[in-house]
């Protein structure tokens, strides 16, 4: 589904990927957790364009990015993406935020966006709120219309990128229980969290980034129980 190879990422002299390589395959459930500047998120967004790579093949369900991008609008609609800050468009209501994108890029009939909008609303508990304006909505509440303005495109694959670290703690759940419920129904995804609760319940796997590498990949029962590099140990000692 997503094929990393050999990635590499410097802004001016800094190198922040160092020859990563990564698949993820159909279905995978993919925890990314590491420190902070280890990469992580650099990472996740030149998977969907947002930065170019310095180096390295990317491939997205079958199709290459191009190194500068170029044709990202092509794979668009292939890769949905949640933010930590929501960054919903704050002068649309929810509904509107939903269709907005099917019907530019997909060119879908108002109708057609309207149903398939309402009924991702329903599905993540926030159909109450279509005629809302994010700015009247609790940040759990937004996380959640964010993930449901990303399925509307069909995507898939869903990055999320610390999707409940902006959120009050007694709205992380809620966020947490649309993700689990995505992943139970098959979506392919690739989530940076700390939620290490999450990590060991709906991962496959989770991979610890470092300095621009990855550093150890594992199944989450033995990621937790017996992490192998100091780095790893270290880093979850802190996270715990
Ligand atoms: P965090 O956990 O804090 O979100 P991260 O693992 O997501 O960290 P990145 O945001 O990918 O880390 O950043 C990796 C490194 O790249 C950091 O040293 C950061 O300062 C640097 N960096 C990120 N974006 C830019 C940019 N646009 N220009 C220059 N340096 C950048
Ligand atoms: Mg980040």
């Amino acid at each position: 589904m997503i094929s990393l190879d050999r990635i590499h990422k410097s802004y001016g002299s800094l190198q922040v990927l160092k020859s990563i390589s990564l698949a993820v395959t159909a279905g995978e459930r993919v925890v990314l957790c590491g420190p902070s500047g280890s990469g992580k998120s650099t990472l996740i967004r030149c998977i969907n364009g947002l930065e170019t790579r310095t180096s390295g093949q990317i491939l997205v369900n079958g199709h290459e990015l191009h190194p500068n991008c170029e044709n990202i609008a092509d794979l668009n609609g292939e890769v949905g993406m949640v933010f930590q800050q929501f960054n919903l468009f704050p002068h649309l209501t929810v509904l509107q935020n939903l269709m907005l994108a099917p019907r530019i890029v997909r060119k879908l009939s108002r109708e057609e966006t309207r149903a398939r909008a309402l009924r991702l609303l329903e599905r993540v508990k926030i159909a109450d709120k279509a005629d809302a304006y994010p700015g009247q909505l609790s940040g759990g509440q937004q996380q959640r219309v964010a993930i449901a303005r990303a399925l509307c495109m069909q995507p898939k694959v869903m990055l999320f990128d610390e999707p409940t670290s902006a959120l009050d703690p007694e709205m992380v759940k809620e966020v947490l229980d649309v993700m689990t419920d995505l992943a139970r129904e098959g979506m392919t995804m690739i989530v940076v969290t700390h939620e290490m609760g999450f990590a060991r319940t709906v991962a496959d796997r989770v991979i610890f980034m470092d300095g621009g590498v990855i550093v150890e990949e594992d199944a989450p029962a033995s990621f937790f129980a017996r992490p192998k590099h100091p780095r790893t140990k270290e880093f979850l000692r802190q996270v715990y």
